[in-house]
């Protein structure tokens, strides 16, 4: 986490980074933070400090697009769910689901020569948006129909053309 103790970095290396092509390092303008890209293309890592000056970074604008879920509320959503054990429960509680995900995303084995490749698919996704204020409530269904809930932030940002996911989200030194 960023350490609020620290002066802000006055040396400009972000600047001077996000100018050279050299460095895999952009700037999120949206998030008004400073990212390094992994050189796989996938995920990148948010600078919380200066790595050349140690100051602090810019103040991201991130927490400020996604709604806060207070401890109260994941308490009662906690409440309103525990007793639900099937997927049929999960219907008839809360009636239709604003989204329906069938099947998550595939995984294919390899396979061997002794095994033939196995895809297994990922579990059924299903999201609830009006049962609380604030957060998503998302229902894993495995092929067991056994349930997995979780409550989201949800995003009230302006719209981006990739839309930041904070579950899959990397924070440097989070
Ligand atoms: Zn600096």
């Amino acid at each position: 986490m960023p350490n609020p103790d620290t002066p802000a970095c006055e040396c400009r290396w972000f600047e001077r980074a996000v100018a050279d092509d050299s460095i895999p390092v952009v700037f999120d303008e949206l998030m008004n933070e400073y990212h390094l890209l992994h050189h796989n293309g996938r995920g990148h890592l948010l600078f919380y400090h200066c790595p050349f000056c140690g100051g602090r970074a810019p103040k991201s604008l991130r927490a400020t697009y996604w709604t806060e879920v207070s401890m109260e509320e994941s308490v009662r959503l906690h409440a309103l769910t525990k007793d639900i054990r099937t997927p049929e429960e999960v219907f008839s509680t809360f009636g239709p689901p604003d989204q329906d995900f069938e099947f998550g995303s595939g995984c294919t084995t390899p396979g061997s020569q002794e095994e033939a490749p196995e895809t297994t698919l990922g579990p059924r996704r299903v999201v609830y948006k009006s049962l609380s204020e604030t957060a998503d409530v998302h229902v894993l269904i495995d092929r067991y129909d056994r349930l997995k809930f979780s409550f989201r932030r949800r995003y009230i940002g302006p719209k981006r053309s990739n839309q930041a996911d904070p579950g899959t989200q990397q924070s440097a030194g989070a």
